[in-house]
Parts: structure tokens; C-alpha cells; sequence
């Protein structure tokens, strides 16, 4: 009897480019994949030759470096595509481009369909350095209601949009808000404090359809600068609906781990009951779409973070908690005997210490727990002591230098200088022997390697640089940015590294950022990317198929 050999291993792409497998600096010079996964690695640039067929995309890619695709511990990206919804008035640079803006948006729109600009907009990056009028609006969009809100506190409106809510020329502000006027008593459009959502009511949100879509065209843009995961940080149960639907559509372009928001507002017996019904638990779902576990939030940020010592500016407050210790620990508790992990926004040293009771009460109860299942989201005020609780409690740290390079200018003002130095720092946690992952947290797509140029020089967008003492090395930055985060989702097995076996995952560089001055490295944005062995970022077609 003969036996049929055995089909030989076709390969689906065979990349001929120096890959870096994460953890050990090791390089290779061809990879080669199949279906989703990696099956093949060599150091030499043919050997892998013999599994190439006629259906094998050869990309000859000698100038570009292979990287694991960047996971992120910790990034909004509902509220990031929730955004791309809005008309992005934040790039306009005067009252004209604005209200372009808005007359390109009406035109695209159903009659009568509402027209919402992005919040991240002020009038100062205008070169009239004025809001636009209610006059102005009308004449861009005379037949939809608009609603430019700026920050939370203060918007513009149209007239549509007025009349829409009710706001006649005789309406009294309401409480707390105030509707603007001109000189002769007609309204302006400007709407501050409760006048604000007194029109904000009127305005629909998106529907799980449009949700879905904007995750498509958010989670593209992710992929655009190499990611491969994210880590979502809060959503509720109708975004995860709209995540599922994103998913079934195949629209998502990174792989989501999202957490569910468990709301201090709620009782403890709400909160066991809101779990309870969940049915599922951590883990659930496929390599694209997995629920990562549960979200607390335990105290503010820049302005709110609860603080053993005061606010530098404000010698009267130390900031908030929104949960207290017993309540928080009882949810927790029976959180985890249910099969959830849990993952808890704790920024000053106040929110972190009481975290850490929190966390150390529910081991207690619950019994040894495995690596990464009670996790402090931020810590970045985390004294000595509580480093050292953390690493002996098991409580791994996601870590987002982006909050640094983003805020220090307020945290300099808040915190003052000597806390703000101190801000997360990675050298310290590594010392202590925490489990760190890396991540970014700024509600918008940001280039990882601007992240990992932070990480090795704490520098900041417009405060210098902020407790070099800090930094860490480039494969260090790397290393928790791929394996760190994989680790964080129990995926170690999966993903982080480029590895046979693991899920083919992966982003090329025109630059090797391990040899790289890493001032170089802040611009350096990929060639492509790649997740479960399809181009998710292939500007130049480098990776197109024959007959593509
Ligand atoms: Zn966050």
C-alpha cells in the first residue's frame, strides 16, 4: 500500500525582509506565512524558497524591517471612530474653512439629518479669533440643524438647530447655561453650561449601523500606524453590540479586546446583578473580536486624580475616589469567582493605595489568581511602596506615555514639577519586577513609534522633557508594546512576537528602530501592516497579490 505524500506546505506570502522577533533582538531574513498564522522563519534569505508556489506572493522587501504589529494596552477606540463622525472642524483654521466645513457636511446629508462638528475645536486656531455666528451657520447649512459644540461647556448653533429644541426669541436661559445674544436681543448661536445640552438632547446619537461603520474607518486608521490590537478601555453593552457588528461585516482592520464599564454609580448589588446577567466571561469571543474583562474607574485624571498630597494649585482639594474601599472590593470579588478580570483607572497615589486594598482583599478572598487578571490602569503616580505591593500582588500596570507627552503642561500646573516628573516611571516599575504593557490612551489614532521615542526620552509635546532618569531602551519600549500587551490579554501563545505558530501579525519599517537614532524614530511611520495575514495598511501595494 502507498500512501499519498503528504500535500507540502504552500506558503501564502513569503516576505524576504529582516524580521525581529521581539523578545530576544534575534533577526531573520525571510518569513513566511500561511492563512492567518506564521509557519516559517529562517535566517537565511532562500531557505525558504522550496514552500513558495504558484500562488505564493514573493515580497521582496530587503529594505524594510519586520516588527510584531503594535498591540495597545489601553486606547478608546469607540469614541476615537465615534469622532470620525463628526464634521472635523478642530482642522479648520479660520471661520471660513469652518464653515466650509459644515456646508460640505450639509450637502452629504439627508435633509433635516443632523450636522455635529468634533468637540476638539477653539476659536484661538481661528485666524479671526471669534466663534462663528449663528448668521453663518445658516448660510452653510439653511436646512439641517447644526450643533458645533467646543469642550464640554460651551457650543454654537444654528437656527434649525435652535428651533429644533425648542429655543424660541423669548426663551429664558435655563439654569446653570446661558443662551448668547447680540446687542439688539436675537440670538447669536452661541449656547454655554445647560444650554449646551438643552439643544445637545435634540441631536441623535449614531445608530449601531453608523457605529459599526466608524469603527471600520477608526479602526483603519490604527492599522495605518501599525497596530495589529487594541485593547478597547470602556464601552457599554449596545457598543459592544456595534463592535459584534463590525466584526460580522469584517470591517475591523485591528484586533479589539474590549472591557465592559462597570459604573461606580450603580449599588453593589446592581453591580453583581449588571455582571451576573453578562452570561459570558473573560476570554469570550474569536482572535478578531475577545472580551478582555470589566472596567472600574477609581479617580480622575490631570484635574481629578486623588492625591495623598494636594493639588499644587489648589491647596484645598486632593482629588476624588469614586468607590470606597469594602464596596468595591465585595464587586470585585464576586467578579472574578465568575471568570472576569478586571481592569481599574487608578491615577493618583491615593487611588492607587486604595486600589491596591481593593485588589488585595479580593486575592484574599478569592485565592491565588493568575498573572494579569487584577490590573491598575495608568498608576502613574504610584509611590515605592505601592510599586513594591503591586509586583507582590501580581497586579500587572498598563503604562501610557502619551498622557505625559500630551498633558505635562497641566500636570506641571496641577501636580507641580516634582510629581510630574515622576509620572509613570517605567525604569522604576521594570526594577521592581512589575508586569508592564504599553499603551496610549489619547481618543485618537497616534504613531507607536512617537510612543516608544517617549518612552526613551520621556520627552513631552510642549513641556521639554520630563524625568529622563526614566526612560527605558528602545527593545524594552518594544518589547512591552508587542509581548507586554499580548501577555495582558493572555495571548502570549498567539501574538507579541513573530514566532511559527503565532498569528501573523506584523508591521514593516523603512528604518530598523532597535539601530535608529531614536530622535528618528518619532516620524518613522510603517510601509504596511499586517494582521492574520492580511494587509490591513498597504499604501504602496508591496503586499498585492498577483491578479489584485
Ligand atoms: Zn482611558
Amino acid at each position: 500500500m502507498t500512501r499519498e505524500p503528504a500535500e507540502p506546505l504552500r506558503l501564502d506570502y513569503l516576505i524576504k525582509a529582516r524580521a525581529i522577533h521581539s523578545m530576544t533582538g534575534k533577526t531573520f531574513r525571510s518569513v513566511g506565512l500561511r492563512g492567518a498564522e506564521i509557519v516559517a522563519l529562517s535566517a537565511d534569505l532562500n531557505e525558504l524558497d522550496d514552500l513558495a508556489g504558484h500562488n505564493t506572493a514573493v515580497v521582496d522587501a530587503g529594505d524594510l524591517t519586520l516588527l510584531p504589529a503594535f498591540a495597545d494596552s489601553h486606547e478608546h477606540l469607540m469614541e476615537a471612530s465615534r469622532n470620525t463622525l463628526l464634521v472635523p472642524v478642530d482642522k479648520a483654521r479660520s471661520v471660513a474653512e469652518f464653515t466650509g466645513m459644515v456646508a460640505d457636511a450639509a450637502r452629504n446629508a439627508a435633509p433635516g439629518e443632523w450636522i455635529l462638528t468634533s468637540i476638539g475645536w477653539h476659536e484661538s486656531n481661528l485666524a479671526e479669533n471669534r466663534l462663528p455666528t449663528l448668521a453663518e451657520l445658516d448660510a452653510a447649512a439653511p436646512d439641517h440643524p447644526v450643533l458645533a459644540r467646543r469642550g464640554g461647556h460651551l457650543a454654537v448653533a444654528n437656527s434649525a438647530a435652535l428651533q429644533a429644541a425648542g429655543i424660541g426669541p423669548d426663551t429664558p436661559d435655563p439654569p446653570g447655561g446661558k443662551i448668547g445674544r447680540l446687542a439688539d436681543g436675537s440670538r447669536d448661536g452661541s449656547l454655554e453650561g445647560g444650554a449646551v445640552y438643552q439643544v445637545a438632547a435634540f441631536a441623535p446619537g449614531p445608530d449601531r449601523t453608523q457605529l459599526a461603520s466608524a469603527l471600520g474607518v477608526g479602526s483603519a486608521a490604527y492599522a495605518a500606524l501599525g497596530v495589529g490590537t487594541i485593547r478597547e478601555a470602556m464601552i457599554n453593552l449596545d457598543e459592544l453590540l456595534a463592535y459584534q457588528d463590525a466584526r460580522d461585516r469584517d470591517l475591523l482592520r485591528v484586533r479589539v479586546r474590549p472591557m465592559i464599564r462597570i459604573g461606580n454609580e450603580l449599588t453593589e448589588d446592581a453591580a453583581i446583578a449588571l455582571i451576573d446577567g453578562l452570561g459570558a466571561r473573560s476570554g469570550f469571543g474569536d482572535d478578531w473580536l475577545r472580551i478582555w474583562g470589566l472596567k472600574f474607574v477609581m479617580d480622575g485624571g490631570v484635574e481629578g486624580a486623588a492625591l495623598e498630597q494636594p493639588y499644587a494649585n489648589d491647596p484645598g482639594n486632593s482629588g476624588h475616589l469614586n468607590w470606597a474601599a469594602g464596596a468595591m472590593t465585595q464587586v470585585c470579588a464576586e467578579a472574578v469567582r465568575r471568570g472576569w478580570r478586571i481592569g481599574t483607572h487608578a491615577v493618583g497615589d491615593r487611588a492607587v493605595r486604595t486600589l491596591l486594598d481593593v485588589y488585595e482583599a479580593v486575592a484574599a478572598q478569592v485565592g491565588p489568581l493568575p498573572p494579569w487578571t487584577l490590573v491598575i490602569e495608568h498608576g502613574m503616580l504610584a509611590d515605592a511602596a505601592q510599586r513594591d505591593r503591586a509586583v507582590r500582588g501580581g497586579f500587572g500596570v498598563t503604562v501610557q506615555h502619551p498622557i505625559l507627552w500630551n498633558m505635562a503642561s497641566e500636570m506641571l500646573v496641577t501636580w507641580g514639577p516634582e510629581r510630574t516628573r515622576r509620572v509613570s516611571p517605567l525604569d522604576q516599575w521594570r526594577a521592581a519586577g512589575a508586569d508592564l504593557a504599553a499603551g496610549t490612551d489619547l481618543v485618537r489614532p497616534f504613531n507607536p513609534m512617537l510612543n516608544v521615542w517617549g518612552m526613551v526620552t520621556r520627552g513631552t509635546k510642549s513641556a521639554g522633557i520630563q524625568g529622563p532618569e526614566h526612560a527605558i531602551s528602545v527593545a524594552t519600549a518594544l518589547e512591552l508594546y508587542t509581548m507586554g500587551t499580548a501577555r495582558l490579554n493572555h495571548e502570549q501563545d498567539r501574538l507579541g512576537s513573530i514566532t511559527p505558530g503565532k498569528l501573523a501579525d506584523l508591521v514593516g519599517y523603512p528604518a530598523d528602530p532597535l539601530a535608529a537614532d531614536p530622535d528618528d524614530l518619532a516620524e518613522l511611520t510603517p510601509a504596511f501592516t499586517i494582521v492574520g495575514g492580511r494587509a490591513t495598511h498597504d499604501p504602496d501595494k508591496r503586499l498585492a497579490r498577483v491578479g489584485e
